[in-house]
């Protein structure tokens, strides 16, 4: 049996760093957001695959859950002295994967193989998808105006309020080679612990992959980004706050409801099971805080069991 899962970066990179132990990972392929995606220096940068990347590799920071373990920045540092912009931190072993990347677009590769070839050189063995090879980059409406995601994410650390999204190009966006295959071929698809609006929302804005969730005959199960009403990591609570939504994994389930078979609710919000249940969504309670590396393969044995 083959998984799919849709992902984007520090969430769904601990989980998957522990079902690749407990599930082979040649059976894994993974839909990654690139709506976060932006260049810099006219170097093209995709934070989510490449956090997904360094992480399956063993080379992420431990802690951070950016960038290279041990990395340096001689580089952002120089530039910094040359009058650069350097608010999003780039260190010199991580450039190198932006670097090799943009030459390669430059040369008229794709998205997709460029991932490939990454995946190949840090020996990785589950497929990384790009949800698409076009540009798709998320803008978020605020009572600022509306800011391309870096500048709202990183530069301004996502003080403006929150008014909504839009997933730019994404209509006239096509799924990347080899994503509608791995959705058709999985015997389950997992949503993982990612925030809602801003990594699982834009993949689902690409035509016809909400779609093909609807009409899945393999069981699609989420993993709960939000514990106790808050996020582990990140703005999706301040984001369910901000949009009026009751800030809970009932309303992540809720966003869910129309694809979702499974939902995997924390323990800490067991009395939440009713309320998803009435969505007609079947739940399954389990530890989710990934703080170790045990309680990352304890959770994807879990999940696994479900399927
Ligand atoms: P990005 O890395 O900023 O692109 O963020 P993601 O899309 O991966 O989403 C981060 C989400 O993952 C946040 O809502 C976090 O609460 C959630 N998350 C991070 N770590 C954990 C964890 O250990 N357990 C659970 N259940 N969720 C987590």
């Amino acid at each position: 049996m083959r998984i799919a899962a849709l992902a984007g970066g520090v969430g769904a990179a601990k989980f998957l760093s522990g079902l690749v132990e407990v599930f082979p990972a040649e059976d894994l392929t993974v839909v990654v957001n690139t709506g976060d995606d932006f260049q810099w220096l006219g170097l093209y940068i995709c934070p989510d695959l490449d956090t997904l990347t360094y992480t399956l590799a063993g080379l992420a920071h431990p802690e951070r859950g950016w960038g290279v373990r041990g990395d340096t920045f001689h580089t952002l540092a120089r530039l910094q002295e040359l009058g650069c912009d350097t608010w999003f931190l780039l260190g010199d072993r991580d450039l190198a994967t932006h670097i090799y990347r943009t030459a390669a677009l430059l040369r008229g590769q794709s998205l997709n193989d460029v991932t490939h070839r990454i995946c190949l050189a840090n020996k990785i063995r589950a497929t990384l998808l790009p949800m698409t090879n076009s540009p798709v980059p998320t803008q978020v409406h605020t009572d600022e105006g509306i800011l391309p995601f870096q500048e709202y994410f990183v530069r301004r650390k996502c003080e403006p309020r929150v008014a909504g999204f839009t997933y730019s190009g994404a209509e006239r966006s096509h799924a990347a080679p080899g994503v509608f295959e791995a959705l058709r071929e999985a015997g389950a698809i997992l949503i993982c612990p990612s925030n809602p609006f801003i990594s699982i929302a834009p993949i689902l804005a690409v035509p016809g992959i909400r779609e093909t969730l609807r009409n899945s005959t393999a069981k699609v199960i989420a993993i709960t980004p939000i514990i106790a009403g808050k996020s582990v990591k990140g703005p999706a609570a301040t984001m369910l706050e901000q949009l009026g939504h009751e800030v809970s994994a009932v309303s992540v389930a809720r966003m869910y409801q129309e694809f979702l078979d499974v939902f995997v609710l924390d323990r800490r919000d067991a009395d939440l099971e009713p309320q998803i249940a009435y969505l007609d969504i079947e739940v399954k309670v389990a530890e989710t805080l990934m703080d170790t590396h045990e309680r990352k393969v304890d959770l994807a044995r879990e999940v696994l069991a479900l399927i």
